[in-house]
């Protein structure tokens, strides 16, 4: 079932070695994308392409963290599968600790990732957007996937929240700066999904306890995001961009 066609587009996903990054590659393809999937773990990367098809999607090697890296990427995409027109920077990690025991080697780290990462594959995809005619067309895309963690304290996580935050605004303020030159940016902040960045807390006592304070009593599941993911990629979102979406099951409530 799908609101969304992507028929004719190109996207690019960060972190689709597993996750929520795994699922938004497929629910792309699905909808009609051609898509290249990007992370460090080019192993999972290469199931993945597998399972999609070859003739649609290719795995690509990515560092977010490094220009270098990020850039050589794209070529390789662009590359494969011709010019990207839309991005999901989802790549992230999470930084578990109380701030007074958060070393400063672990905050770079958090921010090397959740914000220069974003930045990085944001500013990569749009450039090449542009220089491939956005303006004109007006559908360039892309979409940053914060947290709610932006949104709301979530204890023993300030750098990790502190990071998505960061990635709120700087997605704001791209938005503002492409307007004219037909590349849509928003921001989805999801609720908690379990997937390997937090199934080894949501198996523990305190992940169990957390989980009965949310007001629905339950955790999310990753396909509560193909909607508005798959909404925000496409030609039907043409006037919606720097727009904040909490899509979390009233866990912010
Ligand atoms: P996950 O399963 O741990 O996936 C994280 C992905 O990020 C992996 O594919 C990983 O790939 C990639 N990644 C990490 N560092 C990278 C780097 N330096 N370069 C390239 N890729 C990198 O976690 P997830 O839950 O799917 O998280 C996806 C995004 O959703 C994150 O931004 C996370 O903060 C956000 N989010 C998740 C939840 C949730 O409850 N699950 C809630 C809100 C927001 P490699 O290790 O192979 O590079």
């Amino acid at each position: 079932m799908s609101n969304f066609d992507l028929t004719g587009r190109t996207l690019l996903v960060t972190g689709a070695s597993s996750g929520l990054g795994q699922r938004f590659a497929r629910i792309a393809a699905a909808a009609g994308a051609k898509v290249a999937v990007a992370a460090r773990r080019t192993d999972r990367l290469a199931a993945l392409v597998d399972e999609l098809g070859a003739d649609r999607a290719v795995a690509v090697a990515m560092d977010v963290e490094s220009e270098a890296s990020v850039i050589a990427g794209y070529d390789a995409a662009e590359a494969a599968l011709g010019p990207v027109d839309t991005v999901i920077a989802n790549a992230g990690m999470n930084s578990e600790g109380m701030a007074a025991d958060v070393s400063v080697e672990e905050f770079d780290r958090v921010f090397a990732v959740n914000v220069r990462g974003v930045f990085l594959t944001a500013r990569e995809g749009a450039r090449r957007m542009m220089a491939a005619g956005s303006k004109e067309t007006g559908r360039g895309r892309v979409v940053l996937i914060a947290s709610i963690g932006a949104l709301k304290v979530l204890p023993g996580l300030a750098a990790y929240c502190a990071s998505k935050a960061a990635g709120v605004q700087l997605g704001k303020g791209m938005a503002r700066e492409w307007i004219n030159r037909g590349v849509n940016v928003n921001i989805v902040c999801p609720g908690y999904i379990e997937t390997e960045i937090n199934a080894d807390w949501f198996a523990s006592d305190g992940g169990r306890k957390q989980i009965a304070g949310f007001p629905r009593r339950r955790l999310m599941e990753a396909g509560d995001l193909d909607a508005i993911v798959g909404h925000l990629c496409s030609d039907a979102a043409r006037a919606i961009t720097g727009s904040v979406f909490a899509i979390d099951d009233g866990q912010t409530l």
